[in-house]
């Protein structure tokens, strides 16, 4: 069975997270490694890294990843902003270094105000200096697929393909699968399940993918629109989890969902992925 899990929130200590993973019995994890909707942020204490990395060992949960900041964007046009992208993107590699995490989940960005190709060119430049800068980062770097709205590249399976390409250090690098994005960026995930995994395989390679990000579509296929929803209640429906949950090649993967806050909702959405395996 495949680890499953959900972002749990670190409000008033890092270490809360695994408290709150435990409390639906998780196999896997996401967290924030630092407050998400400032540029200024704190590294937690050492004491409360320590004690995270304390609970996790003693927790049953064998994989945790981080979920980057929404303010970086990689292919920034503008070089303030792509300074100040760099530097959190860094500082994010630093503390999951420190944790010990399994991955780093990152979207790769946007090109607004400049071409596809500049972004593209842009994002493997950070990924290759941040990785040079950071000897020895001891876990991977996991680029999210995206629904493709707007300029965000991530879209295409030929776009993760041409930035794992650039990175140089291929053991460094990864890719979480969202299955709403991959559904919206338009692969038929519901009614052509064995095709896109074949093509992803044929584009990308279907080892490269370290994650998967669990969440129903609330918007129709093919809609660039980006919007989750619970599982079995959106546009992808249940048998698509059932085929995904139960494909052998990702057993061993930690699959997180993301779906809405709603109270009581992960542990049902979680249940519903543990019995759809067989
Ligand atoms: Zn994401
Ligand atoms: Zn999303």
């Amino acid at each position: 069975m495949p680890y499953f899990g959900f972002h749990a929130s670190i409000s008033g200590g890092i270490y809360n997270a695994i408290e709150e993973a435990q409390a639906l019995e998780c196999g896997a994890m996401q967290i924030f490694t630092a407050n998400q909707r400032t540029w200024q942020t704190k590294d937690p204490a050492g004491e409360d890294m320590a004690r995270f990395k304390d609970a996790w060992e003693k927790s049953g949960i064998e994989k945790a990843v981080s979920h980057n900041s929404y303010l970086v964007n990689l292919a920034s046009a503008d070089p303030a902003n792509l300074a100040k992208s760099r530097a959190a993107f860094e500082a994010e590699m630093r503390r999951v270094d420190a944790l010990k995490l399994d991955g780093l989940v990152f979207h790769p960005g946007s090109f607004t105000g400049s071409t596809y190709d500049k972004g593209l060119k842009s994002i493997i430049e950070s990924v290759n200096s941040a990785l040079a800068k950071m000897k020895g980062f001891g876990s991977v770097l996991l680029f999210e697929t995206t629904a493709g709205s707007g300029n965000s590249i991530g879209g295409k399976f030929e776009d993760i393909a041409a930035m794992l390409d650039g990175v140089k250090q291929k053991d460094k690098a990864g890719v979480c699968f969202d299955t709403a994005h991959v559904f919206e960026a338009g692969y038929d995930l519901k009614n052509d399940y064995e095709g896109v995994m074949k093509q992803f395989d044929r584009i990308i390679g279907t080892k490269m993918i370290k994650a998967f990000h669990m969440n129903d579509s609330k918007t129709p296929f093919n809609s660039h629109s980006d919007r989750h929803m619970h599982i079995g209640q959106g546009e992808l429906g249940k048998e698509f989890f059932g085929k995904l949950v139960n494909d052998k090649r990702f057993r061993d993967l930690p699959m997180i969902i993301e779906t809405p806050a709603d109270e009581g909702m992960d542990k049902k959405n979680l249940d519903i992925l543990r019995k759809l395996c067989r």
